[in-house]
């Protein structure tokens, strides 16, 4: 990925992005557990407090193994597609043995019970660092969150989650951000029709700023997540 400073004001440094303490970590956005090795360079980071980078990592790792073993069918270590995850399922026997029993079986094959609240956790979590990175802007409020598998949306309910339309935006991002960095050079090719693919097949978002800011994400393009603020701190 390309490289981008934020060269809007600094109002947000020197804080934990989740609960404003003082930050001692970096967070990559989104966790590397969503992501394969080798990893793409210059992966968006915000910074957080010990607490709460710690914090979600075992609901990350819940929310990357249940994808995988959804996706793959499985929750054999040894079957499951993606190299990370026959680590995690290995190393994380209480993990492999939930997901286990979250299986069930219907006529079309293996099917998986998820726990929405967890998966919600997570994607609001990673949804405020993009927006605090891309439009340098924070928001505390709880959001709405519509996490959703491609399988079971319609096909106007995908067009509409695809299609970004940024031009129709009310609002311009603030100046010397990194959303209004990439509208004005539109150089960077991972940066295509409002989406930024972080690892092509595994992670891309969009970051949307009208009437509602909003943030929509693609875990193994599988995965939709749509997650909307009603309004800036
Ligand atoms: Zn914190």
């Amino acid at each position: 990925m390309k490289h981008l400073n934020n060269y809007a004001d600094q109002r947000f440094n020197g804080q934990c992005v989740y609960c404003g303490a003082a930050p001692k970590t970096r967070e990559h956005l989104p966790p590397k557990v969503f992501l394969d090795r080798p990893y793409p360079d210059n992966l968006p980071i915000v910074e957080a407090c010990l607490e709460c980078n710690n914090g979600f990592s075992i609901d990350e790792e819940y929310m990357a193994s249940l994808l995988d073993c959804t996706i793959s069918g499985t929750v054999d270590p040894d079957l499951v597609k993606r190299e990370n995850i026959k680590q995690t399922l290995k190393k994380r026997p209480a993990l492999a043995l939930r997901l286990q029993n979250a299986m069930r079986s219907d006529d079309e094959g293996p099917l998986f019970d998820f726990e929405y609240e967890r998966i919600n956790n997570v994607v609001q979590k990673i949804a405020t660092g993009h927006i605090l990175f891309e439009l340098n802007l924070l928001f505390s409020e709880t959001p709405k969150v519509a996490v959703t598998p491609f399988a079971t949306l319609s096909e106007d309910q995908i067009n509409t989650f695809e299609n970004i339309d940024l031009m129709a935006s009310d609002f311009w991002p603030e100046v010397g951000s990194r959303a209004m960095q990439r509208l004005l050079t539109n150089e960077d090719n991972v940066y295509n029709k409002g989406w930024i693919t972080v690892q092509p097949d595994r992670y891309r978002y969009a970051v949307i700023q009208a009437q509602k800011t909003e943030v929509r994400m693609v875990f193994s393009e599988y995965l939709t997540c749509q997650i909307v603020f009603e309004d800036a701190v």
